[in-house]
Formats: C-alpha cells, sequence, structure tokens
C-alpha cells in the first residue's frame, strides 16, 4: 500500500479501533505521523502546482464558527431573574447603580453573533456561520433555528455564509441530515451548501455520501479533534476517495487545520505555545499556497481567548491573505480550474506510486 495514498485517504480510519466517546479517530493511532505538515500539498507543489487567488493574494484564509451556544430570550430572563436574587441577598449595601449594572450585564448577551461580525468586520474578513438545526429535547439543542431571526440577518447582512452544523445524529444517519438541512433552510430563507458536524464527528466514507446524495457542495469537518494539523496531508480542498467503493466522490472536503477547543481544551497548551504552533501552520500553508481554516466558537471570544482570536487575526492580516467564506472558496476553485488539476496530479502522485510497489 501507497504511503501518500494511504495519507490522502485516511484508509486506517476505516478501521477505527480505538474510538473515543464520540466515535472519532484519534490522531495517536493513525498513521499520519506528520501531522503538523501538508505532506501531500508539499508534493503537488514539488510537481509544480500553483493555485492563484483573487487580487493575487498568495493563500486563503477561511474564518469559520460553529454556532454551538446563542442568545436566547428565556436564558436573558432567567440570568435577570438570578441578578435580582443576588440583588436581594444583600448586595443593598452596593446602591441602585449597581443593580443598573448588573440588570444590564445579565441583558447583555456575550454570545450575541453581532460582537463576533463586529470583530471580524474590524479585521476585513467576512466568515462562515454553521448553525445548529435541532428540535427542543435533542442532545445540545441551545436554540430553535426559526427563533434567531435578528441572529441570522445579522450574519446575512454584512455578507457572511451560513451553513449547517450536524448535531450528534447526523454524521451517519441520512434521514436525520436531510430532517437539519430542511430545518435550517426553511427557518432562515437561506440555501445551504455547506457543513460541519458537531464535535467533528465523522465517519468515513458515510459522512461523505451521505452529504454527496443531500445536495451538500462541501463538508469542513476533516480535521482531528485532538491536534491540530493536516489529517490527511492537504491544506488544499479535495476530492475525497471513497475506500469502500474505490472511487473518488463529488463533493469538496475543505480541511481542518485549526480549532480554538483543540488548541486550549484537547492539545491543553498555554496561549504562547499554542500562537506558536498557529505560525508554523500558517507558515506551511502559505508556503503552498493553500487555505487556512480556522473554527473559533462564538462564545470564546471573550477574555483571554478573545484576545488570542484578535491576534491570531492580526497575525494572518499581515500575511494578506485572500480572507474568503468556504462556499467563496469552494467556488473559486472548481470555476479556476484548480480542482480539476489538482486532481489530475494527486492522480499522478498515486500512479508513481503504485508503479513503483509493483516493481519492488
Ligand atoms: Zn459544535
Amino acid at each position: 500500500m501507497s504511503n501518500l495514498f494511504n495519507l490522502y485517504r485516511n484508509s486506517w480510519e476505516y478501521d477505527n479501533t480505538l474510538p473515543d466517546v464520540f466515535g472519532r479517530a484519534r490522531q495517536y493511532n493513525s498513521q499520519n505521523s506528520n501531522v503538523f505538515t501538508p505532506v501531500i500539498s508539499n508534493e503537488m507543489r514539488s510537481r509544480g502546482f500553483r493555485p492563484h487567488y483573487p487580487d493575487g493574494k498568495k493563500f486563503a484564509v477561511c474564518v469559520s464558527h460553529d454556532i454551538d451556544h446563542l442568545y436566547l430570550q428565556q436564558n436573558a430572563g432567567r440570568k435577570l431573574i438570578n441578578a435580582g436574587k443576588g440583588f436581594l441577598k444583600g448586595r443593598f449595601g452596593q446602591g441602585w447603580g449597581h443593580l443598573g449594572s448588573m440588570v444590564r450585564d445579565s441583558v447583555h448577551n456575550e454570545y450575541d453573533l453581532n460582537n463576533l461580525i463586529d470583530i471580524n468586520n474590524r479585521h476585513k474578513l467576512r466568515s462562515t456561520y454553521y448553525f445548529l438545526s435541532l428540535n427542543r429535547g435533542e442532545e445540545d439543542f441551545n436554540y430553535h433555528p426559526g427563533k434567531i431571526q435578528d441572529q441570522i440577518r445579522a450574519v446575512v447582512r454584512n455578507n457572511n455564509e451560513i451553513g449547517l452544523h450536524g448535531g450528534h445524529r447526523a454524521y451517519n444517519d441520512f434521514p436525520k441530515l436531510m430532517q437539519e438541512k430542511k430545518l435550517l433552510e426553511e427557518s432562515t430563507g437561506v440555501k445551504v451548501y455547506g457543513y460541519r458536524n458537531h464535535y467533528l464527528r465523522f465517519e468515513l466514507p458515510t459522512t461523505w455520501n451521505n452529504l454527496q446524495k443531500g445536495g451538500f457542495e462541501y463538508d469542513t469537518t476533516l480535521g482531528y479533534a485532538d491536534t491540530v494539523g493536516f489529517r490527511n496531508g492537504m491544506c488544499y480542498p479535495f476530492l475525497p476517495y471513497d475506500v469502500v467503493n474505490n472511487r473518488f466522490l463529488d463533493i469538496v472536503e475543505l480541511p481542518l487545520v485549526i480549532m480554538d477547543a483543540t488548541l486550549f481544551f484537547y492539545m491543553r497548551m498555554d496561549f504562547d505555545i499554542a500562537f506558536k504552533i498557529c505560525v508554523q501552520l500558517i507558515e506551511k500553508v502559505i508556503g503552498c499556497g493553500g487555505v487556512l481554516t480556522l473554527l473559533w466558537h462564538n462564545n470564546f471570544i471573550s477574555g483571554e481567548m478573545g484576545a488570542f482570536y484578535i491576534k491570531l487575526l492580526k497575525f494572518l492580516q499581515s500575511a494578506d491573505p485572500w480572507f474568503a467564506t468556504s462556499l467563496e472558496l469552494v467556488n473559486w476553485w472548481k470555476e479556476e480550474k484548480l480542482l480539476k488539476q489538482s486532481q489530475e496530479i494527486i492522480q499522478d502522485i498515486f500512479k508513481a506510486e503504485i508503479t513503483l510497489q509493483d516493481k519492488d
């Protein structure tokens, strides 16, 4: 079995012997021992592949946000009641002005997407927002897509993209996937083309096949939860390979490189080291003119996490990329024939590997 072809297909993950509690493949149980390097994209570059971007930009950045938590009237109401209780429990001494600030803090909602949109606008980037589309009672239900019109409008008004953030069951249950897509589209009036599953849950090749059948243009789930980097050695969008049916699929994968929770909760890095790793990954993406995908949750934009996000955006900005929504990026690769060219090079690489092996 050839190495790069194996890596491209994540073929060892079809026999996922050590799944975590969410059924996810782990990097430390993988055959990708060089996860911080886009090995296949580098090989493609060495064979002359040179992706181009609008305005002569050297690489692209797709920032995205999985909306797991969001402003809810009843949350604000509950907070307000708690603030009132706190006040009655003996904080009278601090005066009415203090009650005013407690009420203000209670009603102010840090998850409100307008805060995130403002930050992104200040850094001149548009991004993609993946919304959950669940009904009350389902696991991790936090909002109903039909009741967040103000948030959806704010996202769309600022020319950002809306995609589906599939719930815990959607990644390997086609009817459930379609139910969530329909609910999101009907609730928002926005047609959905892009996908990322909650908790990065993914099953090869089922999730891709289901997404393709369901009319999605792309998926951007494929990154390891337990490490940042390049899960299949690619920092270019690509056509996934279905090992079960021995064929390339007709859906684009935009591989995920950096997730906030991975840096701080799974890898447990301090802010300085996390930033260094991010810079290294960004430089490797720049080195092959690839696409840096960054997932930052809307509930991590205050405090130290928020400061880190802004520091990262400033660093990216200084490298002068093309900031695109995920769909814009995918469409660009299709319209400019980059996907087709890259596909030809990939097939050449794999053919050469197989020929070499035949000679062994
Ligand atoms: Zn999520």
